[in-house]
């Protein structure tokens, strides 16, 4: 990233609301349930798997995490009606970690009570404690339904692992998109991809089933290179990739007999979400800044 992206990514969220939206919309599947089943539906035709998040983070209102609650059940509603394969992620601090751990744990419950697989995305650093120990308690308590997401530019992500293995967790591996400190973070590219490397290898010998959640052309290479050394056939990992991210990759992916998921987050609460995509879309910062500050589009926030 140049000094002037960097630039322009610290001051993202002084951007207009209606730009930051304008530029982001190819990440997001719509505001709508409806939308979601459409992009999944297209996704599915083109021999890709789907996983649906309720877009909504950090709720600070007990209802609200309710609502987004019902809302997943009405995902799930909607997969079985559909025929869609696809299941769902869910943000802890959607289903209400920031208010009580046991809101969360409530929430969560209710959307694995309906059988289907549910993903626990991580969100930044001040949400892994708890998030791991969610997730262990869920898998201790009988819940098999549930997979939890490791991020390699985490210094302790491979402890993490170790911590985990008696548990053979399902575990997405990705970088990690929250930015944080140079203590417990790395922050120089390619040690994020030599942690990423390490994770990984270290979960497919524990036995874990890994979605390997990357668009990195080199880790991408490096992952497939692991799987094949291990013999693993296409039914025992999968490729997973955001919406509007390198969709022809996917596609060749899949054409190479990858199983590959793609990310559809839908919703109204699509700000927060937006804002990290544009931050690292290596092409976006600059485009945005000229829209922004020659007003290109006559847009206000
Ligand atoms: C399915 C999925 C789920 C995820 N879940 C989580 C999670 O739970 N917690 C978490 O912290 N992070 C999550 N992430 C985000 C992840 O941590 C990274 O921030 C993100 O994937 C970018 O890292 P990268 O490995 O693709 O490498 P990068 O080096 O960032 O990207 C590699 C290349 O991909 C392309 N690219 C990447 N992002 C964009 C973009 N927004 N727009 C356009 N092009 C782009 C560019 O060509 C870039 O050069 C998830 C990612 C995926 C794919």
């Amino acid at each position: 990233m140049s000094l002037f992206d960097r630039a322009i990514v610290r001051v993202l969220p002084a951007v207009p609301r209606p730009v930051v939206q304008l530029f982001s919309a190819r990440y997001i599947a719509g505001s709508t349930l409806a939308e979601a089943v459409q992009v999944v539906r297209s996704l599915n035709a083109a021999g890709k798997m789907a996983t649906i998040d309720v877009l909504g983070e950090e709720i600070r209102r007990e209802e609200e995490t309710r609502a987004i609650t019902q809302a997943y059940l009405d995902v799930f509603a909607a997969i079985e009606r559909e025929g869609l394969d696809a299941n769902v992620s869910v943000k802890p601090t959607a289903l209400g970690l920031d208010l009580a751990y046991e809101l969360c744990r409530e929430n969560l419950l209710a959307v694995l009570a309906q059988g289907r697989f549910v993903r626990i995305d991580m969100e930044d650093s001040s949400t892994t404690d708890d998030t791991l120990r969610l997730y262990r308690e869920l898998r201790e308590a009988g819940h098999d339904n549930v997979g939890v997401v490791l991020q390699a530019r985490l210094r302790r992500t491979l402890e993490d692992v170790a911590a985990l293995a008696d548990l053979r967790p399902n575990v997405r591996l990705c970088k990690g998109i929250y930015l944080e400190p140079p203590s417990i973070a790395f922050t120089d590219a390619d040690a994020i991809r030599a942690s990423f490397v390490r994770a990984l290898a270290a979960l497919l010998d524990g036995g874990s089933y890994v979605g390997i959640a990357t668009h990195d052309e080199w880790l991408i290479g490096e992952s497939v290179r692991l799987v094949s050394q291990r013999g693993l056939s296409r039914e025992q990992y999968e490729l997973q990739m955001l919406l509007g991210v390198r969709e022809e990759r996917a596609d060749r992916l899949v054409a190479e007999g990858h199983r590959l998921r793609v990310y559809v987050p839908f919703g109204d609460l699509w700000y927060a979400y937006s804002l990290r995509r544009l931050q690292e879309n290596p092409a976006m910062a600059g485009t945005i800044a000229r829209a922004t500050a020659g007003r290109v589009l006559g847009l206000r926030g």
